[in-house]
C-alpha cells in the first residue's frame, strides 16, 4: 500500500471506495507528508509507545504511527472508514486495533489497561474540530493515564489553551488545561495541507502531562464547576456570576467574604484570576459549604 500522505494517492482511495466526506464528522484529511511527519517528530513517538489516535480517517497519520509505535489504537465513528482501513490501509499492520466507536462514548481507562497495562499513553490525532473541547475534558477529567497529547486543532482554539488571564482568549479552557498539562504550539498548519480544505486556519499543540498539578486544590470538581460559572458569564462580576448560577449553591457574600481575605476586589471579574486565585477561592467557598 503506498502512503497516503499526498493528494494523489488519498483521492485514489476515496475514489476506489467511493467515500463521500461527511460533514458532521469534521472530515479533513491530512495530505502533506512533511506536516505528518512533523506531527510524529512533535510527539515523540518511540518504539516502546502505545498511541491512541482519535479518529483515523482512511489511515494517513494511523500507518506513520504504525511504524514508529509499539502498539496503536484507531478509534473511528464513521463506519464507511472501517472497511478502507482493515481491508487496505492498514491491512499490512499487526500493531492496530480500530475500534469503530464514538471516542465521547468510549471507556478509554478500560483500554488502556487493556492494550499498556495500565501505563501511560500517548494521544496522537488530527482532532475533528466540533469536539475538541469535550475530547480534550474528558480525557482530563477521566484521568486517563497518558503521558502527552499531540494533536491539530483550529488555530484559535491553540490560542485559547496557552492563554493568560487579562486576555480574550482566557477561559475555562485555558484552566482546564493549564492545570493538567503544559501546553505548547508547535506549528501553524495551512488549509491547503487538507483535503477538503477547511475554513480556519489549524495549529499543533503538544500538552504534556504534568506530573503534579500546578496548584493544591481541596476539591477538582468543585474548582472547575466555579471556574465554569466564572466564565459562563464572564462579563459579570464574579459575586453575581458565581451568586447566579444555577447548581452551583454558592452565597454571593460568602464570595464577597472569600475576596476579601484574597485581597482582591469584590468587583472582580473571572478573567482576572490566575488558576492559583480560583483554586484558593476554591479552598475558602469549599469550606464555607462545608460549615
Ligand atoms: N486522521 C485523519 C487525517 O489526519 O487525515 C482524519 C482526521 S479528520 C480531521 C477527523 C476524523 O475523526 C474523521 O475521520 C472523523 O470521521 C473522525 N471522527 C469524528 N467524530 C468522531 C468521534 N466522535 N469519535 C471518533 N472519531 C470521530
Amino acid at each position: 500500500m503506498a502512503t497516503l500522505g499526498n493528494p494523489t494517492n488519498t483521492i485514489a482511495v476515496l475514489q476506489k471506495y467511493k467515500f463521500h466526506f461527511q460533514k458532521k464528522y469534521g472530515q479533513n484529511f491530512l495530505v502533506d507528508a512533511n506536516i505528518l511527519e512533523k506531527i510524529i517528530d512533535a510527539a515523540g513517538v518511540k518504539r516502546a509507545d502505545c498511541v491512541l489516535e482519535i479518529g483515523p480517517g482512511i489511515g494517513t497519520m494511523t500507518q506513520y504511527l504504525c511504524e514508529y509505535a509499539r502498539e496503536v489504537v484507531a478509534v473511528e465513528i464513521d463506519k464507511k472508514l472501517i472497511p478502507i482501513l482493515e481491508q487496505d490501509t492498514l491491512a499490512a499492520y499487526d500493531n492496530v486495533t480500530i475500534i469503530n466507536e464514538d471516542i465521547l462514548k468510549l471507556d478509554i481507562n478500560a483500554i488502556v489497561r487493556e492494550k499498556n497495562n495500565g501505563n501511560a499513553i500517548k494521544i496522537v490525532a488530527n482532532l475533528p474540530y466540533y469536539i475538541t473541547t469535550p475530547i480534550i475534558m474528558g480525557l482530563f477529567e477521566s484521568h486517563v493515564p497518558l503521558d502527552s497529547i499531540t494533536i491539530m486543532v483550529q488555530k484559535e482554539v491553540a490560542e485559547r489553551m496557552q492563554a493568560g488571564p487579562g486576555t480574550k482568549d482566557y477561559g475555562a479552557l485555558s484552566l482546564a488545561v493549564q492545570y493538567y498539562a503544559k501546553p505548547q504550539v508547535m506549528m501553524t498548519v495551512s488549509a491547503g495541507c487538507f483535503m477538503p480544505r477547511p475554513n480556519v486556519d489549524s495549529a499543533v499543540i503538544k500538552l504534556m502531562r504534568h506530573e503534579m498539578p500546578p496548584v493544591m486544590v481541596s476539591n477538582e470538581k468543585f474548582m472547575f464547576d466555579i471556574i465554569r460559572a466564572a466564565f459562563n458569564q464572564r462579563r459579570k462580576t464574579l459575586v453575581n456570576a458565581l451568586g447566579n448560577a444555577a447548581g452551583l449553591c454558592v452565597k454571593k457574600e460568602d464570595v464577597t467574604a472569600a475576596l476579601e481575605k484574597m485581597n482582591l476586589s469584590s468587583t472582580i471579574r473571572g478573567e482576572a484570576l490566575t488558576l492559583d486565585d480560583f483554586a484558593i477561592l476554591t479552598r475558602l467557598l469549599d469550606i464555607d459549604q462545608i460549615e
